[in-house]
């Protein structure tokens, strides 16, 4: 494994983090957890946090507020829709607020959060959860390596903090 001194494009950043939104909810944090392992340049975290990333090195320690554009994005209101209960399984647990994952048209994976339910219908939230919120990071770098050749071909971090297979 390589040493690298300041985060760039093909770091494997291992960090702490808190995300907290406006009203000081914390809705995330590695606190108590081993830290996280992600490929920087690769897209694994939000576009925001990944900017705000470069360049830093180990032991920084800093905050940022990232806007719902780099984020998570902005509310839609359409993808707020009403969709018949025969479109869930039989055995599914229809109650509001839960989340659920499905595919959209392209088959890519979505989010979805329940927000009513009738005799025949479910209201759905299809924005993510975080949609529409400023995101408090609350970040320390903790490693700072290369990626292997391996790594970078799968856009993901191997070991520790990251993918295992
Ligand atoms: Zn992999």
């Amino acid at each position: 494994m390589t040493e690298a001194n300041t985060i760039a494009d093909g770091s494997v950043v291992t960090m702490h983090y808190k995300l907290a939104l406006d009203d000081g909810q914390v809705v995330d944090s590695s606190e108590g957890n081993d830290p996280l392992a992600y490929l920087h340049g690769s897209g694994n975290i939000v576009p925001g946090l990944e900017s705000a990333m470069n360049g830093k090195q180990v032991g920084d320690k800093f905050d940022v507020a990232v806007k719902p554009e780099e984020g998570y994005g902005t509310r839609h209101e359409e993808a707020v829709q009403t969709v018949p209960r025969g479109m869930f399984p039989p055995d599914a647990q229809l109650e509001a607020g839960i989340q659920f994952q499905a595919t959209d048209e392209e088959q890519r994976p979505v989010m979805g959060t329940i927000k009513e339910v009738a005799d025949e219908t479910v209201t759905v939230d299809f924005n993510h959860p975080l949609a529409g919120h400023v995101l408090n990071f609350s970040i320390e770098i903790v490693e700072i390596r290369v990626a292997t050749e391996e790594e970078k071909a799968h856009g993901h971090v191997h070991g520790p903090g990251g993918h295992d297979h």
